[in-house]
């Protein structure tokens, strides 16, 4: 179990805003692309990059360098730190590609640029030509540059696309102190969460909705490769980064919706440990599926882990093992039932799985039972017909769970 609470941390948030560079900016990304790649194939030349062969090849850089100095260190540090992270994992026996300079753009450290209101002022050559970018045109990153003047974010380095600029807006984040846990179990056809004594059950069938319609038109692609392949490979790729966008916006406002509610409660977030896959949830279905819904599992588990921690919600991993074959009352082992009903072979207990695994993981990561909860012996939360809400993502159930009462929960470690 790692536990993030006790320290600070940075958290960046990435906008894009569109911009056209032309004229002396396009020229300056051009030549520092050019300059970062004799940088890299220096730094891959050498046996070890030294002190004095760095300030060797900055020295014939400059030579013919008519923009900010700066820019050239700056350079120097990103194509370092590539070759050693390569390298690292060349040394780890990993089978890695020699690092490639392919996108064109450029790295603006926190030196090179001044905000002052609205404007951003980036510097390209000094007391001679800058960049300026009226930020008021583009009003949905308002609310994080108000956060800047209050001095609650700072803008971090930027990166200066040909067709983009990249601002990153830093939060030094403290994280609260939990009052209580809650715990986020993701299935297949919806992610159920136990905060307190509310389970809360999201359907997520939508989100398989939209895989299908694309894999029905992966299908239909498929025949045009047979003539023409470059046209259905531009094809594959268009609609792959579509399918990709509407899921993406489905698991965004999820994952807002279920940090909200832990912002609201004062709560931890308890999420799965995947570092072995579930299988449970891949189980049975072709491959692309699985590969899909491998990917949706994980990103909606690093959407929620990004926006909780950006608003200082503590999160914890807990290994799901056996999380739904596990009696939360007794430690027994559970056995199906029909529909998705689990009984307990040692004290009777039957259940929803989904409860179960929530209930569960809530114990494991918290490692104590939520105050007041009793489990009853018949399940209050049976299978009903759930009701797709693409848009507002709404809790399809949410329930207080006081039942009947059942002997004390014992926790068992993971
Ligand atoms: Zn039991």
């Amino acid at each position: 179990m790692q536990n993030n609470s006790s320290k600070n941390e940075t958290v960046v948030k990435a906008y894009s805003i569109p911009i056209q560079a032309d004229g002396i900016i396009l020229e300056f990304i051009e030549e520092y692309h050019r300059m970062a790649r004799v940088v890299l194939q220096e730094i891959l030349n050498a046996e070890k990059f030294t002190k004095f062969e760095r300030k060797q090849l900055r020295d014939k850089l400059l030579e013919d360098w008519k923009y900010a100095n700066h820019y050239v260190d700056s350079a120097i540090n990103q194509m370092l730190g590539l070759v050693k992270s390569y390298r690292r994992k060349l040394r780890k026996g990993k089978k890695v590609r020699k690092p490639r300079l392919r996108k064109k753009f450029v790295y603006v450290k926190s030196t090179l640029f001044t905000l002052k209101g609205f404007i951003l002022k980036i510097t390209i050559i000094p007391r001679e030509y800058y960049l300026e970018i009226n930020l008021a045109n583009y009003p949905y990153i308002l609310p994080l540059l108000k956060e800047v003047w209050s001095g609650n974010l700072r803008l971090g380095g930027l990166f200066l696309f040909p067709d983009k600029l990249v601002l990153n807006f830093v939060k030094t984040v403290e994280y609260f102190e939990p009052r209580d846990w809650m715990s986020i179990d993701i299935n297949l056809t919806n992610v159920t969460v136990l905060a307190g004594l509310t389970v809360y059950r999201f359907d997520t069938r939508e989100l398989y909705h939209i895989h299908r319609v694309y894999e029905l038109k992966r299908q239909k692609i498929q025949g045009i490769s047979a003539w023409n392949k470059r046209l259905s490979e531009k094809l594959l790729k268009k609609y792959s980064g579509r399918e990709k966008n509407r899921a993406r916006d489905f698991l965004h406002k999820l994952a807002n919706k279920i940090v909200g509610i832990a912002r609201e409660r004062r709560m931890g977030i308890i999420l799965e440990d995947l570092n072995g896959i579930k299988e449970r949830v891949l189980g049975g279905s072709k491959s692309l599926n699985r590969k899909l819904s491998k990917w949706n599992v994980r990103e909606l588990q690093r959407l929620i882990e990004y926006k909780a921690k950006w608003f200082g919600v503590p999160v914890v991993y807990v290994n799901p093992k056996n999380s739904s074959k596990t009696c939360p009352a007794c430690g027994g082992h559970l056995i199906p039932q029909e529909g998705r009903l689990m009984k307990c072979l040692k004290c009777g207990l039957v259940e929803d799985r989904d409860f179960i695994a929530v209930l569960n993981l809530r114990m494991w990561g918290s490692g104590v039972t939520p105050k007041g909860l009793e489990v009853s012996r018949a399940s209050t939360l049976n299978e009903r017909p759930m009701k797709t809400n693409p848009y507002g993502i709404m809790a399809i159930e949410e329930k207080q769970r006081i039942g009947l009462k059942f002997h004390k929960i014992t926790p068992k470690p993971p």
